[in-house]
């Protein structure tokens, strides 16, 4: 494997999807290859850093954004029933 396949297959190796083959080529290349392995150690961590935000995201948003919204609703109302009140 040159390097500019394991540029190209680096999702495809953190994702486990390059078949058995491809996998031990790449991994022997990383061996190899510092500039490779670190690429690939560095993407991995990128990885894991935005699966774990998207993760507290998805799990923190919703209330949080519920909350938000109903108060920004009431904040809206209470201030059309006070221009109301002005009107009358
Ligand atoms: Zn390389």
């Amino acid at each position: 494997m040159l390097c500019r396949d394991v540029k190209r297959a680096v999702y495809l190796f953190l994702d486990g999807q390059l078949g058995e083959m491809k996998q031990n080529d790449y991994n022997s290349h990383l061996k190899l290859c510092p500039s490779c392995d670190t690429r690939t150690k560095l993407q991995e961590k990128l990885r894991r850093f935005v699966r774990k935000r998207v993760d507290h995201i998805s799990d923190a948003a919703p209330d949080r954004l519920k909350t938000r919204l109903v108060r920004s609703i009431r904040a809206f109302r209470n201030e059309w029933s006070r221009a109301d009140g002005v009107l009358d």
